[in-house]
């Protein structure tokens, strides 16, 4: 592969990419043939997939993606895009909303092919390098009846999903992806190798558990696992048209559900027509959960009813209905209300009977219990009671892309008034500072604080970006 790679860059004399200042080919090779891993430029075979990321709406062309194989190699290309000053993008899964993993023009430091991974079932921790993807790192856990909190989407990436925050359905019960993280090591904006843990570097340690992309590149990161072994999980489904009285069923129910129960209502698309889809995910004794389910389970007939006892695994591997990577561009916006109250409702009902498309919805979960509640020492700046709504659209065809844009926008135009403001730093798109400063609430002052010890130049800035303290 790097010979390959080597190979179009030689066959590339004439161009040469430019960051603030251009480059010269025979720079861009000696720094391919500095690398384990594999470089990948424009004209390369493999450029347009390389590029390519989750959310087809982003569509931009980096001049450099260096495939890291190991430290050594984020080391040297961050030398490298330092010193000719690219704009630099760091990728994992490539499942940011906003396209976070690319930058037109710049270097992606493209950790996906660092895999490597080591496990301690006795004392329950796992290390893995932060190419693994979610469905990776729940294979591995659950080969040992452990787990770490994470989505049910397989392809997200494990270090954008926990250093953002992580939200799944074990957290009411053992709290964010970030909250189970124990050390990380990083390469920070001066190319040094750190180590942060409670330790070591306990700023960076802060800052890294919730605000990870602001703060160098992690290459490897350490996580505390829990006992999971199967949950009582499934579905109920119901027809779009009864969507009020179930919301108006969660708005009681939802407050008095106990710590162990992961509650999410979406409208997704269903063959012929959309539906209200209410999942759950109980993590404690089976029979209790039975109990706390059965008033959900019984107060209206759902067209179907899945819910069972399941391997954490096989509920893990079920999914969400999310479109596969790369199939479509998406748009969305999210937001937070503390209760579904009954103009939360009309809202809702509204604007989900006016979709433009079958994939086109809400989300909403519910959080709560003490990860949720309580004060937690990191830098992860969502931790509210109350429901959390993600309003989604997907388009295949560049045709429909206006009306489901807009679909989205004028949603959350109408429930902006009836929010609380507070927004998950992972569930935003491209929305400006605003936005990020009200995702980590009154974290930010520290955090700009710590920007400026780490990367006062604001070298790592295609994220959410936090601004270096003056
Ligand atoms: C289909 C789908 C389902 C999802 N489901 C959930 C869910 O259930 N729960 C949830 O909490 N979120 C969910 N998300 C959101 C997801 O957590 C974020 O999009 C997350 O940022 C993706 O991480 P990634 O590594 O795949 O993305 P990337 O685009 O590769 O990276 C995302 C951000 O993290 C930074 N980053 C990546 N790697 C590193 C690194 N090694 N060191 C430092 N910074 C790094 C990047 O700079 C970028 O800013 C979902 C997203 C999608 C598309």
């Amino acid at each position: 592969m790097l010979n390959m790679a080597k190979q179009t860059i030689a066959n590339r004399t004439k161009t040469a990419v430019g960051g603030a200042e251009r480059i010269d080919l025979r720079s861009i090779r000696n720094f391919a043939a500095s690398l384990s891993g594999d470089v990948i430029v424009p004209g390369d075979h493999r450029y347009s997939q390389a590029r390519r990321v989750w959310n087809h709406a982003v569509n931009v062309h980096p001049a450099i993606i260096a495939r890291c194989a190991n430290t050594q190699d984020v080391v040297r290309t961050v030398e490298f895009a330092r010193r000719y000053g690219l704009l630099t993008a760091l990728r994992s899964g490539g499942h940011s909303f906003a396209g976070h993993a690319v930058c037109e023009g710049g270097m992606v430091i493209d950790l996906s092919s660092m895999k490597r991974s080591w496990i301690d079932p006795l004392r329950k921790f796992i290390t893995i390098e932060t190419g693994v993807i979610a469905g990776e790192l729940d294979c591995l856990t659950q080969a040992f009846k452990l787990a770490i909190p994470l989505g049910s989407c397989p392809s997200v990436g494990v270090a954008g999903y926990s250093l953002g925050g992580g939200e799944g359905s074990l957290t009411p019960n053992f709290g964010y992806g970030c909250d189970s993280i124990t050390r990380l090591e990083v390469v920070t904006a001066d190319s040094r190798v750190q180590v942060a843990s409670a330790q070591e570097n306990t700023d960076l340690f802060w800052a890294m558990r919730g605000a990870g992309a602001n703060f160098g590149v992690a290459t490897s990161i350490e996580f505390q696992l829990h006992p999971v072994e199967t949950v009582l999980s499934g579905h109920l489904k119901y027809p779009l048209r009864q969507a009020k009285r179930i919301l108006r069923f969660l708005a009681e129910y939802a407050p008095a559900i106990p710590n162990e129960l992961f509650l999410i209502a979406a409208v997704l698309p269903y063959p012929g027509d959309r539906m209200l889809d209410v999942a759950v995910v109980w993590s404690g004794k089976e029979k209790a959960g039975e109990r706390v389910l059965r008033p959900l389970r019984t107060f209206l007939k759902p067209f179907e009813d899945s819910i069972k006892v399941n391997p954490y695994l096989e509920e893990q591997r079920s999914g969400t209905g999310t479109p596969a990577e790369g199939d479509y561009s998406s748009h969305r916006k999210s937001g937070h209300f503390d209760q579904l109250t009954a103009d939360v409702i009309d809202v809702i009902a509204d604007y989900t009977h006016s979709a433009p498309s079958e994939a086109s919805g809400i989300s909403i979960i519910y959080w709560h219990g003490p990860w949720c509640s309580g004060s937690h020492d990191n830098a992860f700046g969502f931790r509210r009671t109350g429901f959390e709504y993600w309003i989604h659209t997907y388009w295949k065809k560049s045709g429909e892309r206006k009306r489901s844009w807009e679909w989205v926008e004028q949603f959350y135009a109408a429930m902006k008034p009836l929010s609380t403001g507070a927004v998950y730093v992972n569930g935003l798109e491209d929305e400006g500072d605003e936005r990020v400063v009200s995702s980590y609430g009154s974290k930010y002052a520290r955090l700009t604080g710590i920007k400026r010890e780490y990367d006062p130049d604001n070298f790592f800035r295609v994220n959410q970006n936090i601004k270096p303290a003056p």
